[in-house]
């Protein structure tokens, strides 16, 4: 039976009239799960519709109640979070134990906006100038839209919504249309968590439902997280329409390797970035930047350790004697014809095809999306491995003589998301994390993805505008300030006020 995944408005199922629809497949059988409605601007106007009824209502919500809810939600999210781990595998092919860190992280950020009231204290000033205080706050923008890509169903969207909820905000959440159940999972879980109909609402779709919610004048700011190109686009087109925005991109992180580093920990690490969730992940490793002599050796041990790989169906079902597969396949069958033609690039322009993952043989449906890892070695900054971000399960190496030109091929880069360094060098550490031009570092750490409470953010093409997600600056981007001048008159202490068409001294 096909499954119909259609929008969520108001508490409940919406269905939309739009007679669009795309099909959503399981990637580690290659057949069609279910189909997603793709909205039409009508759909749109509707769902945002209820957004917006609903934010009067939840602005003025009292802080104590808003925080209930999300205390609520976040038991029930860590109570049942297997379902929804289920319906990950099941529309992204990423394997059930990563689906289920997905979640941690996301759950990470619920926590995070469970503690708003501290969050949005404002300053207070008395006496600011004789008889008059200064206070600031924080107010909610209104309704949001949330716009999120496919390879973190639950997590990318719990970056956001938290915090834009927790903050007195309305949510419109418009999903990729290649896994979107787990946005319709959500929702029930709000709704079972106590939060008021229409405060959080689904809108599936394409193009037209994204337009939609840029070109809106009810939609007061835009999250967006996807691939740079539409990241531009979201930017310029929300900007256009007077919005606040956020628009995460894409990346090619690199690690580098220094010569004294304790290579088993940079080739486990390596190949745990690598190749987690294939490749499908924005703080994937995607560049190796092995500072000579190590590199033979490094890839040794990288190879050693990559064959060991089991790929395949990575459902909780499909785990034979408690072995889960390491890795599963790619979200489509397009993605992964996509990044097998870089493979076939790739040894075409003269790199070493050290591991090749089109040889796969995984355990799993013949017609799974599969595509093993792949190493690449000898590769130059001009090849087209090295400059795209090619999304999938190909780790390049790039051999280098010194720190500093690894140091100047990732301030080369157009992207600026995540990077990392490995050494024992306290000191080379210390200058790495000054002389990068990236958002996220780390040190001996391969994904520096912070924790919620600091902000999750690039620089350059990985990110068009300003704020990071969650952390403090994620409760500024969904709020906005006010700073109140107050005099009230001390009858004791009359006169007040007086004629003075001068701009008032500090007095
Ligand atoms: P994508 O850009 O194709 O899609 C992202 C969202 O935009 C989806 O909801 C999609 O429906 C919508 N969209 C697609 N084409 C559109 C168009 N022409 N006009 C308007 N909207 C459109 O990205 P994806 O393939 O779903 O996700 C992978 C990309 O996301 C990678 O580039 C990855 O690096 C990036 N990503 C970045 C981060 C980050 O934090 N910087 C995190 C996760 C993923």
């Amino acid at each position: 039976m096909t499954n119909i995944i259609t929008h969520w408005r108001d508490g409940a199922i919406y269905d939309g009239t739009s007679d669009q629809w795309a099909d959503v497949t399981n990637p580690a059988t290659g057949k069609a799960s279910g189909q997603v409605a793709l909205a039409s601007t009508g759909d749109a106007a509707h769902i945002i519709a209820s957004a917006k009824a609903a934010s009067q209502t939840w602005r003025e919500t009292s802080l104590a109640r808003r925080t209930q809810v999300l205390f609520a939600f976040r038991e029930l999210l860590n109570s049942r979070k297997e379902e929804l781990a289920h319906l990950i595998t099941a529309e992204h092919g990423k394997v059930y134990s990563d689906a289920l860190g997905e979640i941690a992280r996301g759950q990470e950020v619920v926590e995070f906006a469970c503690g708003i009231s501290h969050l949005l204290k404002g300053g207070h000033t008395e006496n600011a100038s004789t008889g008059v205080d200064v206070h600031s706050k924080r107010d909610p923008l209104g309704v949001v839209g949330i716009i999120s890509p496919f390879n973190f169903p639950a997590m990318v969207p719990m970056w956001f919504f938290p915090v834009a909820i927790a903050a007195g905000n309305t949510v419109v959440l418009k999903p990729s249309e290649k896994d979107p159940s787990a946005s319709l999972w959500l929702a029930e879980l709000w709704k079972e968590a106590g939060l008021p109909d229409g405060v959080f609402n689904v809108l599936q779709g394409d193009k037209t439902a994204v337009d939609a919610l840029l070109q809106s004048p009810d939609v007061a700011a835009i999250s967006f997280v996807g691939s740079t190109p539409i990241a531009r686009y979201v930017y310029e087109e929300a900007s256009r329409y007077g919005k606040r925005v956020q628009a995460l991109g894409g990346a090619k992180n690199h690690m580098v390797v220094l010569p004294d580093a304790d290579l088993d920990l940079a080739a486990d690490a390596a190949v745990n970035a690598g190749y987690g969730s294939a490749g499908e992940r924005c703080m994937a490793i995607s560049v190796l930047v092995a500072v000579e002599p190590i590199a033979d050796e490094l890839v040794a041990r990288i190879v050693d350790r990559t064959r060991t790989l089991l790929i395949g169906d990575g459902s909780k079902a499909a785990t034979v004697d408690g072995k889960e597969a390491d890795m599963g396949p790619l979200v489509t069958k397009a993605h992964r014809d996509n990044v097998a033609s870089f493979i076939d690039s790739g040894e075409a322009a003269g790199a070493k095809v050290v591991i090749d993952g089109r040889q796969v043989q995984p355990r799993g449906e013949q017609d799974g999306f599969w595509l093993g890892p792949t190493l690449f070695d000898g590769v130059t900054p001009d090849m087209d491995i090295y400059t795209e971000e090619i999304f999938g399960p190909v780790l390049c190496v790039v051999r280098a003589k010194s720190y500093d030109e690894a140091v100047a091929l990732i301030n080369a880069n157009p992207y600026g998301n995540g990077t990392a360094i490995f050494t024992n060098d306290g000191g080379a550490a210390r200058r790495f994390e000054e002389d990068v031009e990236v958002g996220m570092i780390g040190v001996n750490v391969p994904i520096p993805v912070p924790v919620a409470y600091y902000s999750f953010g690039g620089w350059k093409r990985s990110l068009f505008g300003d704020t990071h997600a969650h952390g403090t600056e994620g409760v500024h981007f969904f709020t906005r300030a006010k700073a109140v001048t107050t005099r009230w008159i001390n009858p004791a202490a009359r006169p007040e006020g007086g004629l003075e068409l001068g701009f008032p001294q500090n007095v």
